[in-house]
């Protein structure tokens, strides 16, 4: 008798976290579905996650923020997928700037919005009626460490990623009675783009935060929503918070 494969949607999958965590579930023979706005890079990807066992590959064009975008990875997941959707990792996020309130730029703050909380909003309704209907299905959100602390300069991305936090319990207890699981990610500090994504291409002032430390990986949190993913369906991991060693709060860093 042949088994269902397993299958897992992806946001923010043509980079860093996203990517590692394709990779990840390709070697374990899963079936990815990835989406993100460059889909020239997913592409590359899926090659390369064929190669390293993925059952099956599927790439579509993704932003978060749009709604058609949105409508129309959805309605591809769902038919590449055969109806089967096991988990969704809503991971697409990013940090745009490190001003103080008082000197911020209100479309970085948009765009951090738009992105981290009405995004991770718009594809979570989009999948979930789907999945509550076929009794199948894990929301896995990425927080932060910014998800409970916050610092100077992180107002809003730290406002993002605490809504992300209340927005996963919120969930937890309105999918009570489903077979549903709702997991969240907290990492700290993971070298990937997306410093340089909050300091708008500045490769210097992206590659000194990482100076004199050894940081997270990609693959360290890839492994973690791995480990969330692959308990017995009556175990649902709430939450990860994953550091640094070198890390013991956002400010509090051993640079050597
Ligand atoms: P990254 O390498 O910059 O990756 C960010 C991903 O998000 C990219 O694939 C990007 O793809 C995607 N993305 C951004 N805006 C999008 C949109 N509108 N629609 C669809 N996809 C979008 O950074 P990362 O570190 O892997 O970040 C992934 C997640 O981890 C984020 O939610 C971030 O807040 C969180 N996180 C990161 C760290 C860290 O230290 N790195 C720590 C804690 C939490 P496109 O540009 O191709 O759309």
């Amino acid at each position: 008798m042949s088994q269902a494969v397993s299958s897992i949607v992806i946001t923010g999958a043509s980079a860093g976290i996203g990517e590692q965590t394709a990779m990840l579930f390709a070697e374990r023979g899963w079936h990815v579905v990835l989406g993100a706005r460059r889909k020239e890079k997913l592409e590359a990807l899926s090659k390369v996650l064929s190669q390293k066992g993925a059952s099956q590959v599927t790439v579509e064009s993704l932003d978060v923020t749009d709604d058609k975008s949105v409508d129309r990875f959805t309605a591809r997941t769902w038919e590449a997928c055969h109806g089967r959707v096991d988990a969704l990792f809503n991971n697409a996020g990013l940090a745009l700037g490190i001003d103080h309130v008082a000197k911020g730029v209100i479309s970085d703050w948009q765009a951090m919005l738009d992105t981290n909380v009405t995004g991770l909003l718009r594809v979570t309704k989009a999948f979930l009626p789907k999945m509550i209907e076929s009794h199948r299905g894990h929301i896995i959100n990425m927080g932060s460490i910014a998800s409970h602390v916050v610092y100077e300069g992180g107002s809003v991305y730290c406002a993002t990623k605490h809504a992300v936090r209340a927005i996963t319990k919120t969930l937890r207890l309105e999918l009570n009675g489903t077979p549903i699981r709702v997991s969240l990610i907290d990492p700290g500090m993971v070298e990937t783009d997306f410093s340089l994504v909050r300091f708008k291409d500045d490769s210097e002032r992206a590659k000194n935060v990482y100076k004199g430390v050894t940081p997270l990986t990609a693959r360290d949190i890839a492994e973690c929503v791995w480990f969330t993913a692959a308990r017995p369906p009556h175990v649902n991991i709430e939450e990860i918070v994953v550091m640094p060693v070198d890390q013991a709060a956002p400010h509090k860093i051993n640079r050597r």
